[in-house]
């Protein structure tokens, strides 16, 4: 069996090794280094994948997030709603520009923004919604579009997790994740489902004027040379990194439906268990199928692959993990709103019932391109010998 990693982004490269390797040497031969031809390459093919106007490269996703909320104008003291289940990075650029974190709990099946919660939070001082797609499941756009339609509020989607999944609205029309709210941020961190070999991320939208607003902010506020409108900040993606990217999304899809692959042996293999919940893939009616895994709409592309263990095991099967050297991970571990950092008054425990049931019984499983069912049948085996 070929050894098991969390993420084998060795694998993946010996695939595409000879186009990376001369896409790279043909930047560091251009020496167009920064906001060279490649960017811009990269930059049209992604506006054409996604099916998105604006592509706005940028240095990482935790910046796309920050830029966003600096070019919808936010301002200190507005509220802005997002889950208490996430990376950080969500919540820190809202804290970092001085903007009123609210953190609320997300559903217990999907794990994404709870629609109900959702409403209760909003307030007059609310100005922004964040879902966070998390794992790569798409949240329930439609539904969050219409509570920031009613309440006028904008929504910036955390896309980090689940570039080139497709969100399916009732009407049966497709768009991908990312593009449905005002701006949508992605992260090319080298894990993620479309990784560099390095920092870099983008933003996403289908305004004229968010485009040419953030376009700037980006470029230390500049809209002419030397001329200073706003106070922006630098962020860039590097050429290299966008030579890279431009040839990895020509294999995306075909990375996403690997993902989803190993998911649905994950999902088959463990669902012999009562004590275990598989991930579920609940937007909307079409993935309703019996084992969880959404066939039809692409809606889930499994970032990660996180299994709940109900009965109490979860501790012992990570110790049994560790012991046999099987790659996992449990994200997350602390809710944001008992982290240090992001502490507050405003929060009653009572308010997150899920995030705080859901840190003690996830675990996620190894998730990449080059996994085989090999592998996944003898992960599994090991946890159902633990977990029963
Ligand atoms: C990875 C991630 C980010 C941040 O991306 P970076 O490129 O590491 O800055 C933001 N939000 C979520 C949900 C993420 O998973």
């Amino acid at each position: 069996m070929r050894k098991l990693q969390m993420v084998d982004l060795k694998g993946q490269y010996e695939k595409i090794k000879t186009d990376v390797d001369k896409a790279i040497i043909d930047v560091v031969d251009s020496t167009a280094y920064i906001n060279g031809p490649a960017v811009k390459q990269f930059q049209e093919n992604l506006e054409q994948y996604m099916g998105v106007k604006h592509v706005i490269p940028c240095a990482n996703g935790t910046d796309a997030l920050q830029i966003s909320m600096m070019g919808l104008g936010l301002q200190p003291g507005d509220e802005v709603i997002t889950v208490d289940f996430t990376f950080a990075a969500t919540v820190e650029v809202i804290a970092l520009l001085n903007l009123t974190p609210v953190l609320i709990d997300v559903d217990k099946d999907t794990y994404n923004i709870d629609l109900k919660k959702l409403e209760e939070a909003i307030t007059p001082k609310t100005k922004a919604i964040v879902p966070v797609h998390l794992f790569g499941h798409v949240a329930q756009m439609e539904e969050i579009m219409a509570i920031a339609k009613k309440h006028n509020l904008y929504v910036i989607e955390d896309n980090a997790q689940a570039i080139g999944a497709n969100y399916t609205f009732k009407d049966g029309s497709h768009q991908k994740a990312g593009t449905i709210g005002n701006v949508g941020a992605t992260s090319f961190f080298p894990s993620k489902n479309l990784g560099a070999y390095g920092d870099g991320g983008a933003i996403f939208t289908n305004d004229d004027d968010l485009a040419h607003t953030i376009r700037g902010i980006v470029n230390h506020g500049m809209y002419e040379r030397y001329h200073h409108d706003v106070v922006g900040v630098n962020s860039r993606l590097d050429s290299v990194q966008a030579a890279i990217l431009d040839i990895k999304l020509n294999h995306l899809d075909d990375y996403s439906s690997k993902r989803q692959n190993a998911a649905r042996h994950y999902t088959e293999a463990l669902s012999k268990s009562e004590h275990i919940e598989t991930p579920k893939t609940e937007t909307h009616k079409k993935c309703d199928n019996s084992n969880g895994i959404c066939d039809t709409c692409d809606c889930h592309v499994f970032h990660q692959y996180t299994i709940k263990i109900k009965n109490g095991k979860r501790d012992e099967l990570a110790e049994h993990f560790k012991k046999n050297d099987i790659p996992h991970g449990i994200y997350y571990p602390i809710p944001l709103h008992s982290q240090k950092a992001y502490k507050d008054e405003r929060y009653d425990e009572k308010e997150f019932t899920v995030t705080n049931q859901l840190v003690d019984e996830v675990i996620s499983l190894p998730m990449h391109t080059e996994l085989d069912k090999e592998q996944i049948d003898y992960i599994t085996s090991e946890i159902i010998r633990v977990v029963g």
